[in-house]
Formats: structure tokens, sequence, C-alpha cells
């Protein structure tokens, strides 16, 4: 895997290291194995990308919007062509399947596909004026220079979903990856200047912690900083963003709720459930983690969805089982930590709960497990638990469902199975939630506004609805002298 890895950081059309030398050792989370090292990007490399985002932005910027687009489909044609080398770097680096990581790439290609047809429809708009005298004028125009920093769970689907629409509207962009997965990010990188977008347009750092944050919204050239993290690093950037206020788009963590109601079709719901709770290995942000299941069809669907848990294979994703090792040790612990709490208030264990060992791996094998009887006050019904692990817990009205559902300040993704559209449409109402899966374990599509709802973040990514967060609206008042 190494040979075809670059490992180097991509700054002002250059392959450099980081100034002083200090790297990132990169390791496969089933083995612990380093796959390679990366640089570790100090303050004045992330001041030089910057600097290099910001003299390519005048250029970019006016580059004809059919002109911007033809360079994005060149992106997505050789994209698409090493579609199935991302995929194995995705697996490498963050361990999912390569089933899922493949899914990724081309989930996340199509950010990329939906972002070059926008370009050419950033539209503006004329208002009646007050006056015949006057005209008014509404037009859009890009940001300018913007940031993105994107997590682990998703290396390269978060990249593209900011770097599309950055693109397509004509800013330019810094790229952080998270240090655990910088590899298909870099790639990726590569992949730009061979399609021919310009150099400074799109430049990628690599570096760990606050550093990069902390550099990008000192400096007032960034305009726009987008994150996809979690709760905590965002309101450490919407604290830090005052200074120049920076604008932000924050796609924050999950707690996502889903209803069984007593008119479902079990077999949808199960196979739903399963989805939305074991895809990612349970680390995906829309992870359903808290079942709320009719008490008439409770015990019906507990017995059927621990047994579809217990028969998910559990392996190294590049052996491609269904359910891959957790991303490290410290993720490990926290699941372990959501079942331990959950046993001790009363919760009974159907299948799974402990780490499964495999010679020569890492003990990061979760096994798929579920938890029946959970109760409110459980960890892993208020905090995101962010692996394998769902709890099941019965209801007796919608409206109790509806409740305990918002009951916690998150607000991202929550999950519906019933068969009675009016039931269902009130439910659905009725959930703060930014996105809602209505008998469907798997929403998440590139041409749909994606985002949360109170602490799960702000602002929406794909569609057409994320090239608002690039652009700015001018209106021009213009006086017919
Ligand atoms: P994280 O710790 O918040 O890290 C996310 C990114 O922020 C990484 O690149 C990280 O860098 C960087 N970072 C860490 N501390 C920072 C700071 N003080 N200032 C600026 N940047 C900083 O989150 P994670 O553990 O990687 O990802 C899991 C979280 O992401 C979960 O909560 C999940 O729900 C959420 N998520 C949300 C969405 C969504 O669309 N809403 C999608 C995917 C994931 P280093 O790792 O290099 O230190």
């Amino acid at each position: 895997m190494s040979g075809q890895v670059r490992a180097l950081n991509l700054i002002a059309g250059e392959w450099c290291g980081a100034a002083d030398g200090q790297t990132i050792a990169v390791r496969d989370p089933a083995t612990d194995e380093v796959i390679t090292e990366v640089p570790r990007a100090t303050v004045a490399d992330i001041s030089r990308a910057v600097d290099a985002a910001a003299a390519a932005f005048p250029t970019w910027s006016r580059l004809a919007a059919p002109e911007r687009r033809r360079v994005l489909r060149r992106v997505v044609d050789l994209v698409e062509s090493h579609s199935e080398e991302l995929a194995r770097l995705v697996t490498a680096e963050n361990g999912k399947p390569l089933t899922e990581a493949r899914a990724e790439v081309a989930y996340g290609l199509g950010f990329l596909d939906f972002a070059a047809d926008e370009a050419c429809r950033v539209y503006g708009e004329t208002i009646p004026a007050s006056t015949a005298a006057k005209r008014i004028f509404v037009t859009r125009q890009p940001v300018g220079v913007t940031a993105a920093i994107t997590p682990w769970n998703f290396p390269f689907a978060m990249i593209t979903r900011k770097l599309g629409p950055a693109l397509a509207t004509g800013c330019t962009q810094v790229v952080k990856p998270a240090a655990q997965t910088p590899l298909t990010a870099l790639h990726l990188a590569g992949l730009l200047v061979e399609a021919g977008v310009p150099a400074g347009v799109v430049n990628v750092v690599t570096t760990g912690g606050p550093a990069f944050g902390a550099t990008v919204l000192a400096d007032p050239r960034v305009r726009k900083v987008s994150f996809t993290g979690s709760t905590e690093v965002g309101q450490w950037l919407v604290a830090r963003s005052a200074a120049n206020m920076t604008r932000l788009s924050l796609e924050l963590g999950g707690q996502a709720p889903l209803i069984v109601l007593d008119d479902a079709d079990l077999d949808v719901a199960v196979a739903g459930a399963i989805r939305a709770k074991f895809r990612n290995t349970g680390q995906s942000c829309i992870a359903a983690n808290r079942m709320y299941v009719a008490a008439a069809v409770y015990d019906e669907f507990c017995r059927r969805f621990a047994a579809a848990a217990a028969q998910l294979s559990l392996g190294a994703g590049s052996t491609d089982p269904d359910v891959g090792p957790l991303i490290d040790d410290a993720a490990v612990d926290k699941v372990a930590q959501h079942v331990d709490d959950a046993i001790a208030k009363g919760g009974t264990l159907l299948c799974g709960g402990k780490v499964r060992d495999f010679p020569s791996r890492t003990n990061r094998f979760f096994e798929p497990t579920v938890i029946r009887d959970a109760t409110d006050d459980m960890l892993v019904f208020t905090e995101e638990t962010f692996g394998p692990l769902a709890a099941i817990s019965p209801f007796r009205t919608d409206e109790e469902a509806v409740t305990r559902a918002n009951s916690l300040p998150f607000g991202l993704a929550a999950y519906v199975f019933g068969r009675d559209a009016t039931r269902l449409l009130t439910v659905v109402e009725n959930l703060e939630s930014g996105v809602v899966g209505v008998n469907d374990g798997a929403p998440s599509t590139p041409q749909a506004p994606f985002g949360g709802m109170r602490l799960s973040g702000i602002g929406r990514e794909g569609g057409r609805y994320v090239m608002d967060e690039y652009l700015e609206t001018k209106y021009i008042s213009y006086g017919m002298a």
C-alpha cells in the first residue's frame, strides 16, 4: 500500500514536508502497523497554504463558470478512474470494510459530480424598486479563501462535500484532514493536480489538534471554515471565529434515535436498523444509538434484531466483513464503558458485549452488541457511542417516542419505521432533527441537504443547498441617473 501513497503536503502546487521536518505516523487500525508518515505541518506551513489560496483566489474566482465546471468534470473523471485505489486507502487508514470504503468513494464522488453542474447555476435576482429611478440587482459571489477541517470516519467523502462546492463557486480552499486518516486526502490532492486544478486553488496540509483551526481563524483572509467533527471542537471553533467574524459551517455529532411504530413491517425495520446502526462499524454521525420500539412489537423486534446483529461478520476491513475494527483504543474503551454502564443499570445483553481476539491484530474488534431494556439514564442513551452497540427500549404511545427522541440537545438524524402515512408524518414533523429516514436506514445522498439542528451543527452540505455556504449575497441599488 505504501508504494502508492503520496506522503507530502500540497501547498501552492508544490509537494512539501513540514518546515521543521516533523511527521505524524499513520497506522492501520487493524494491526497498528505504520503505513507511512506524513508531515506535521507547522503554523508557518499553514500560513503559507493560506498565502497560496489567497494568491490563487482572484484568477480562480473570475474564471467563467463553465470553465470551472470543465475543471471539476476532469476531476470527477479522474477520481472515478482511481476509485478502487482510493477505497483501498480508506480501508487501510480507517479500517472500514472494503465494500463500505467503495461506497464512501462513490458517495464522495457524487458531491464533486453535483457541484460541477451547480457551478453554472449560481443565479442572481432583480427586485422591483420603490421608485422608477432605481433598479435593484442581487448578485452572488464567492466568499473567498476557505478552510476545511474533516474527521477520520469518512476520510474521502467529508472532504469532497466541502471541496466540490468551494471550487464550483470560485472559492479556494486549504484542507486539513484528520491526523489519523490523511492519506486519502493526499492522494486526492495528487488527482486534483493531475486534473489541472491550478496551483494554490486547493492546498492540503496534515497536522493534528487545534493548530490548524487556531491559525485559519486568526487570519482575516480566511473568510469561511467548514468543519465536520465533534460538537466539542465545533463549539471551540465558534468561540474562536468571533475575532474575524469568520463564517462557519458545522457538521457535528449526533445521537440518532430510531423509532419502530407498532404497525411497522418488522423485516424492513430490522434491516433498516441494522444498516443505521452497524454501517461504518457504528462510527457514523448518523448512527442510530437509541432504539425506541412500540411495546406491542418490542419482544419480536429485539429477538429478530439481535439475531441479525449476531450474524454480522467481524474482521479486518481488507477481508471485507460486515463490521471492522474501531479506529483506536480510546474508541474501544468508550464502547466498553457504555456496555458496562447499561448492564449495571439493568439492561439485558442479547449478543456481543466484548472485544474479539484475532491473531496478530489489535484489540479493536468489538463484537456487534445489542442490549434490551435500556433506560434513559444510560450512557448509551445520552452520549454518542460511536461503535457497534445498539440499545433498545419500549414505548407505549407515539407521543412518548417523540418526546424521548427529542430529549437530548442533538438533532442530526432520526429514523422512523411504520406503515400509516398520517402517523409517520406526524412523528416526522415533530422530530427535532435535520435528517429523517422513514423506512430507510441509509438516508445520506449527495443531492440532499445534510446537516443538524441544535448541538449537531449549523448549515447544510449537499445538493444545491451547500452552495449558499460558499457564496456572499450582494445587492446593488442602481440609480438611473
Ligand atoms: P474531532 O475530534 O472533532 O476532529 C475532527 C477534526 O477536527 C480533525 O481533523 C481534528 O484534527 C480536528 N481538530 C481537533 N481538535 C481541534 C481543534 N481544537 N481545533 C480545530 N480542529 C481540531 O472529531 P473526530 O473524532 O475526528 O470525528 C468524530 C466526530 O465527528 C463525531 O462526533 C461525529 O458525529 C462527527 N461527525 C459529524 C458528521 C456530520 O456530518 N455531522 C460527519 C462525520 C462525523 P486531528 O484529528 O488531526 O487532531
